[in-house]
């Protein structure tokens, strides 16, 4: 356990094979009446390293005679990472489990998580798998379900102690905690701000050195820098902590670097799809942007690809056809000129053509680092 800030301690859940088991953070803002921020993992050992490390914060207050009490868990958003280990806790800790009414929704049962979770091929992903296709997605969708079972401690809430609305303000040790949404990478997702300290807790959303995951059906790209703009306007923002890897210390550089790096993205599939002389698939496209990548990869990224596509489609800036087994994408002959501009589509709030744009965005201002795809 770390102490990031006075009085905010960082618990860091060692993780195991990569993208698939990230080692996660859990925060305990301790004090006379203190909150756990995330709950990680459920499993034994995950939970039995926290309780440990909230007894031994515990300790450090009364060695200090200074009055320790942390009674509340509540969760950024209904991932299983993040919500594995609020049952077990609760059990350890006597804490309540503080909820938003989105996310208690989600993870009431196994049956509502899966049906938040698992993407549909062809309505969200915008594929047609071949009999092959379909043995290696069903293979992986076991995989990820087995993961998720066994290693992540999965153990759902059908009772919350309390739900809290998704904008409210929580008095945590005397001091004014606000929770906002910020939908993007989940539809339940919820910050946590102070604003005397200038510190926000981001979840997912924001992480330092690494791209968040964004995929159907929960994920939403609009939303998500909806959310991140948000984040640009907080009044004072000097922190930002993360449920994964380090603090981020230059907190508005990073997110406009996010959002810059999303506007690329969104400018690239554009573009191949506008270069393709017969169209293009959802899964030419990711052998395009990730070639040389192998096939696990190739699926970690399916989701923005596809909500990308459905972005565009929907400002009319491509346009579909579903023939011959599979989905394509061509470009549209015209976009409607006032989404064409939209903040999406550019780097730097300037129209042009759409190779313009790519370039400018390869080129122009701060170096966007070619990082992979992942949580
Ligand atoms: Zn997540």
């Amino acid at each position: 356990m770390n102490e990031i800030l006075p009085d905010i301690f960082v618990v860091s859940e060692r993780g195991a094979f990569g993208a698939v088991k990230p080692e996660i953070n859990v925060y305990v803002l301790a004090g006379h009446d203190g909150l756990i921020f995330d709950a990680g993992y459920g499993s034994r050992g995950a939970v039995r390293h926290l309780v440990r490390e909230v007894r031994a914060i515990g300790e450090r207050f009364k060695m200090q005679g200074r009055p320790f009490s942390v009674r509340r868990i509540l969760t950024s958003h209904a991932h299983p990472d993040h919500f594995s280990g609020l049952r077990p806790l609760r059990e350890e800790l006597g804490l309540r489990v503080v909820l938003t009414r989105r996310t208690a929704e989600i993870i009431a049962s196994k049956a509502s998580f899966y049906r938040s979770y698992d993407a549909d091929d062809a309505a969200d992903l915008l594929i047609r798998r071949g009999a092959a296709g379909r043995m290696w997605n069903a293979a992986l969708q076991a995989l990820f379900h087995g993961f998720y079972d066994r290693l992540y401690g999965l153990s759902f809430v059908p009772d919350p102690d309390e739900i809290i609305p998704d904008s409210t303000v929580l008095k945590i040790n005397g001091e004014e905690w606000s929770v906002f949404p910020s939908p993007g990478h989940a539809s339940d997702h919820i910050s946590l701000y102070n604003r005397e300290r200038g510190v926000l807790f981001t979840g997912d959303n924001v992480l330092r050195s690494i791209t968040t995951w964004l995929g159907p059906p929960n994920s939403d790209l609009e939303a998500y820098i909806a959310s991140l703009e948000r984040m640009l306007e907080l009044p004072k923002l000097d922190m930002v902590l993360t449920a994964h890897g380090s603090p981020v210390v230059n907190p508005k550089a990073r997110i406009r670097e996010i959002i810059d790096f999303r506007r690329q993205r969104t400018a690239q599939v554009r573009e191949i799809v506008a270069q393709s002389r017969f169209g293009a698939t959802a899964d030419e496209i990711i052998r395009t942007l990730y070639a040389g990548e192998g096939r696990f990869k190739h699926e970690m990224v399916r989701g923005w690809v596809a909500l990308t596509l459905r972005l565009l489609e929907s400002r009319g800036m491509v346009k579909r056809s579903s023939g011959m087994g599979e989905i394509r994408f061509y470009p549209a002959a015209t976009g409607r000129a006032a989404d064409a501009s939209g903040p999406l589509d550019t780097c730097d709030g300037r129209s042009g053509s759409v190779t313009e744009t790519v370039m400018r965005c390869a080129t122009g201002g701060r170096v966007i680092s070619p990082r992979g795809d992942k949580k």
